[in-house]
């Protein structure tokens, strides 16, 4: 059965990430998943796996490996995304910067996994094969936006694990239904059902009608979860929507969505 875990992403702008700890042991989560600030420091998050007694499941790093605050907003597909990159920039930073790397390192021994988007991945390019061979790297799909210049790589889960497999290396991949539900909008043809199949991920993201807005599953969209829980079980199910949505009826709907699909 796979494990529910709470995104900080919760409590993104109210409370932070010991908000996160208190609604995890609040509402009966076992496990975490981190969205480092630039200011978080590992032994405070080390100090509050103890206090409330939650786990670190993995560590979410930000959408940029090394870029300035102007490429971040140039390179960013969207309007509504764009609005939020200075957010990002200053709240997150780079990739290669964040606290998020020494996190994982003090918590090495039990190798918690670390998130990257698919457009890190091709950013970092030659610095990848290193850190996916240092670390537990588990890679998510992201939306595209526009038909073209957008590389497969980015949103297609089934290229990401053929490109990650052909240069000899092993990453997890994190099944983003909210990222490729909005990416379908543009590529009908999109099979999510055979991606699922086909690469049998090891974590899910709930972050639904995506854009930046990630909320709760609707009814058809509830059914589709089902389905794809019927093929296969990631280890991982991650809530990860936005502040406002309630946490305990995401629970409550989940835990009833995997009960249902046994
Ligand atoms: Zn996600």
């Amino acid at each position: 059965m796979p494990e529910l875990v709470l995104s900080t992403s919760t409590s993104f702008f109210f409370g932070g990430i010991q908000a996160a700890f208190r609604n995890a042991q609040k509402y009966g989560f076992k496990y975490l998943e981190i969205v480092p600030y630039r200011w978080t420091r590992p032994e405070t998050i080390l100090a509050l796996e103890k206090t409330f007694g939650i786990a670190v499941a993995g560590i979410h790093l930000p959408g940029w490996w090394q870029k300035t605050l102007w490429q971040a907003f140039r390179d960013s597909p969207d309007i509504l995304e764009k609005a939020l990159v200075p957010l990002w920039y200053f709240s997150l930073g780079n990739a290669s910067q964040n606290p998020g790397l020494a996190l994982a390192e003090a918590l090495e021994a039990r190798r918690p996994y670390l998130l990257l988007h698919s457009n890190v991945v091709e950013e970092m390019r030659g610095a990848f094969p290193s850190f996916a061979k240092t670390y537990r790297v588990v890679v998510e799909n992201i939306p595209v936006f526009r038909r073209s210049p957008s590389r497969r790589f980015y949103w297609d889960p089934l290229e990401i694990h053929r490109t990650i497999r052909d240069q000899g290396l092993t990453a997890g991949l994190v099944f983003d239904i909210g990222h490729l539900r909005q990416t379908r909008k543009l590529l009908p043809e999109i099979n999510l059902l055979e991606m699922y199949q086909e690469t049998r991920p090891e974590i899910i993201h709930i972050s639904y009608n995506s854009n930046g807005i990630h909320t709760l599953p609707d009814k058809p969209e509830q059914i589709e979860l089902i389905a794809l829980l019927k093929i296969h079980q990631p280890k991982y199910i991650v809530l990860e929507t936005n502040p406002l949505v309630n946490i305990k009826r995401g629970k409550e709907l989940l835990e009833k969505i995997i009960e249902e699909s046994q």
